[in-house]
This record gives C-alpha cells, sequence and structure tokens, in this order.
C-alpha cells in the first residue's frame, strides 16, 4: 500500500496527482495533502479525497480551513514546520514534492531524512542543492523518482543501457509561448501573453520559465544531479510538439526516446508507480494523425537563458542558486508588471555576473547565495 503525502497539492502537479491516485485504485491512498494558502482547493479536496491529515503554511488560511471543515475528522497542521511534519509521519510511506520555488528544499531534505520514497516534480531544490540532495539520497538509499517530463523520459530511456555506454541525454524544449514571435517585439509582451503556453497546461511559475527558456536552463541543472552527468553530456533540441519527452544517446550510436502526448499524468504515474507500470486512462499517441515531429537548434538570441543554464551547469557552485533565486523573484515581478518579460533574463545575468561563486557550499552557502541574490534582484527592479 502506497500512503502519499502530496507537497502542493493545490498546484496544477498536486491536482493532477490526485486524478491519478483515484485513478490506480485501492493500493494507492493520498493520506496527506498540504497548501501554501489556498484553504479553500484544500478544503474541496479533503471532501473529496479524504486524507488523513492536511497541512497549510499560511496561519489565516489555516484557520479559515479549520473553521470551514469543523465536525470533519481530518487533522490540520498550519504553519511554517507543518509540511515538514507531515513528511515525517510513520504512516507517510510516499512523498510527491509538488511545491512550487526554493520553498521545496526543506521537505525534500526532511523526506530523505526519513528515508521515504519520494518522486521529484519540484526541480528548484535540485538546482539550488542538488549536490546535497544526491549525496544525502545516496547515504539514506533513497531513489529519487522524477516526475519532470524530460527527466522522466531519461529516466526510462537510460534502461536501454549501461550508464557507462552513455553518450549523452538530449532535452527536448518545446519553445514555449515566443517561440515564433518577433525577438524585438518581446520587451512589450504581457503576463497574458506569457501565460499561454501553446503545449502545456502548468503553473504560472513554470509556463513563464517555458516562455525564456528558464525552465530549460533549471532543467539542464536539474539533469546534472539526478543522472550525474557533465555539462557536456547534455544537449537541448527544439521540439514543438512536446511528444517525444527527451531522448538518450549511447556510445554505438543509438538514440532511445520516450514519448506520448503531452500529459503530466504519463510521468506522475509512472513515478508513483515505478518499477511497474499500469494502464492509465491517458489518451493513446496517435503518430499518423500527428504526420511530422520537428526539430531545430535552439536560438540563444531568442532564449539567452539557455546560456545562463549553461554557464550555471558548467560552474556549479552556488551559481545555480543563485540563477534560481533571481529568477524567482524576476518572474513574480513581471507578472505583477514591475519587470519587461526581456527584464526577467536580463536581472538574472547580471546578478550572476555580480556573484562570487564558491565551489562545493554547505547548505548555508546556498541559503545565503539564494537570500543575496532575492535581494540583489530586488534592488535592481526598484
Ligand atoms: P503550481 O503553482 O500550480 O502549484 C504550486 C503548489 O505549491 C501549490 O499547491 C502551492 O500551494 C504550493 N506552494 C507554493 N508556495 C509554497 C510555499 N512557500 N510553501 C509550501 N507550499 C507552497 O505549480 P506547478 O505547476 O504544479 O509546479 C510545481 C513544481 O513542479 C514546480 O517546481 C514545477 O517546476 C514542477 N513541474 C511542473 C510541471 C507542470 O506541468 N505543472 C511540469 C514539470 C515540473
Ligand atoms: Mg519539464
Amino acid at each position: 500500500m502506497k500512503n502519499i503525502a502530496i507537497l502542493g497539492s493545490t498546484g496544477s502537479i498536486g491536482r493532477n496527482a490526485l486524478d491519478v491516485i483515484r485513478s490506480l485504485g485501492t493500493d494507492y491512498s493520498a493520506t496527506a495533502l498540504t497548501s501554501n494558502s489556498n484553504w479553500e482547493m484544500l478544503a474541496q479536496q479533503v471532501e473529496e479525497y479524504h486524507p488523513k491529515r492536511v497541512a497549510i503554511v499560511d496561519g489565516e488560511g489555516g484557520r479559515r480551513l479549520k473553521e470551514r471543515l469543523s465536525g470533519n475528522s481530518v487533522q490540520i497542521l498550519t504553519g511554517e514546520e507543518s509540511i515538514e511534519e507531515i513528511v515525517a509521519d510513520a504512516n507517510i510511506n510516499f512523498v510527491l514534492s509538488a511545491i512550487v520555488g526554493a520553498a521545496a528544499l526543506p521537505a525534500t531534505l526532511t523526506a530523505i531524512e526519513h528515508k521515504k520514497n519520494l518522486a521529484l516534480a519540484n526541480k528548484e531544490a535540485l538546482v539550488m542543492a542538488g549536490g546535497i540532495v544526491t549525496e544525502r539520497a545516496r547515504k539514506k538509499g533513497v531513489t529519487l523518482l522524477p516526475v519532470d517530463s524530460e527527466h522522466s523520459a531519461i529516466f526510462q530511456s537510460l534502461s536501454a543501457g549501461r550508464r557507462s555506454e552513455l553518450r549523452r541525454v538530449i532535452l527536448t524544449a518545446s519553445g514555449g509561448a515566443f517561440r515564433d514571435y518577433p525577438v524585438d517585439k518581446l520587451d512589450k509582451v504581457t503576463p497574458e501573453q506569457a501565460l499561454d503556453h501553446p503545449t502545456w497546461k502548468m503553473g504560472k511559475k513554470i509556463t513563464i520559465d517555458s516562455a525564456t527558456l528558464m525552465n530549460k536552463a533549471l532543467e539542464i541543472i536539474e539533469a546534472k544531479w539526478l543522472f550525474g552527468l557533465k555539462a557536456e553530456e547534455i544537449d537541448v533540441v527544439i521540439h514543438h510538439q512536446s511528444i517525444i519527452h527527451s531522448m538518450v544517446e549511447f556510445q554505438d550510436g543509438s538514440v532511445i526516446a520516450q514519448m506520448g502526448l503531452p500529459d503530466m499524468k504519463l510521468p506522475i504515474q509512472y513515478a508513483l508507480t515505478y518499477p511497474e507500470r499500469r494502464p492509465a486512462s491517458v489518451e493513446p499517441l496517435d503518430l499518423a494523425k500527428l504526420g511530422k515531429l520537428t526539430f531545430a537548434k535552439p536560438d540563444l538570441q531568442r532564449f539567452p537563458a539557455l546560456r545562463l543554464g549553461f554557464w550555471a551547469v558548467n560552474d556549479s557552485g552556488t551559481l545555480p542558486a543563485v540563477m534560481n533565486a533571481a529568477n524567482e523573484v524576476a518572474v513574480d515581478a513581471f507578472l505583477e508588471r514591475r519587470l519587461k518579460f526581456t527584464g526577467i533574463v536580463r536581472a538574472v545575468e547580471e546578478v550572476m555576473h555580480k556573484h562570487t561563486n564558491k565551489k562545493n557550499p554547505s547548505l548555508e552557502d546556498i541559503m545565503s547565495a539564494d537570500s543575496w541574490a532575492r535581494k540583489e534582484v530586488r534592488n535592481a527592479i526598484r
């Protein structure tokens, strides 16, 4: 029996995961759910999925939730540490991290500390502190199961050969909302335009990251840590249809790809049922109907974020945490119309240039680089 804690159940991945868990039947249970502040949706989820415990970080949200669910037997935890308490619970044997941003790091480390099976949708924690997360997971014997579609594809494709036989991995990128938009007009685009993703339906932050291609920059670093890759073993190709979710190339030139329609239910279910596969309700792939798949080299002038991703993965140290933190602040500023779209990557690059990189960082070094970068971007935007 898998007793699952979904961290970030009110988000895009979290809601998909609840659907998947229901469709998997009685061996899988959404035993605990967490949210940052969305108490209304969390209350609906309690009524629909009957978890034993829920956690909500926001105090006021917690008060409203308790009021709304008075009489319900669910246990409600609130406050900063409530999510870690949920993760450490002895009844939980599987954790899905679907929180957005750096905020997922403490719960990720707690899950590893308590030797929980751990599926990672969240990528920012790995980008910031991948060295520490993977080292602690190795020591505790915890397998990190990727949910991000590209990394799930690589994880699945890698089983076609030995690690020592691998030549490189090729991450596919849809190109986001502005893949064909005139470059000289990108500084005028609005949050509404940027939030209109051509192939995937996702949370706001990752949709903006997809439009700048910062998402791919983060995914390069995510891949490095998940699969123990060197920077030069990671490539990116633009693939508009999002049918090939990523590929691996072996020494003999064989390229193994994982394909499917762009539906996050597929990688979520694979991580939950691994190492088994179960029938799923996702639509089957009809290649004849699709007709053609296209590929192109990424244009670094249109997508300077990708350059930053390769820089960060190459230099490593505290630089990826700086890139990630600066991006989180800049994306918020763009969504609040305090920064132009093209200002996001510009702000991130400026902060990366200013940063004195520290190699082999401790968790403290990473957290202080993260705070430093956030402050720098806030000041720059002001
Ligand atoms: P989302 O914005 O839709 O949901 C985020 C969830 O995290 C919500 O439940 C929210 O309550 C919770 N949360 C936000 N801030 C928090 C905080 N400070 N503390 C605790 N909880 C907090 O995001 P999403 O699109 O579901 O993405 C979640 C993660 O999965 C991201 O890291 C994203 O990069 C990754 N991911 C998402 C997709 C997708 O299809 N949405 C695909 C691949 C990877
Ligand atoms: Mg992805």
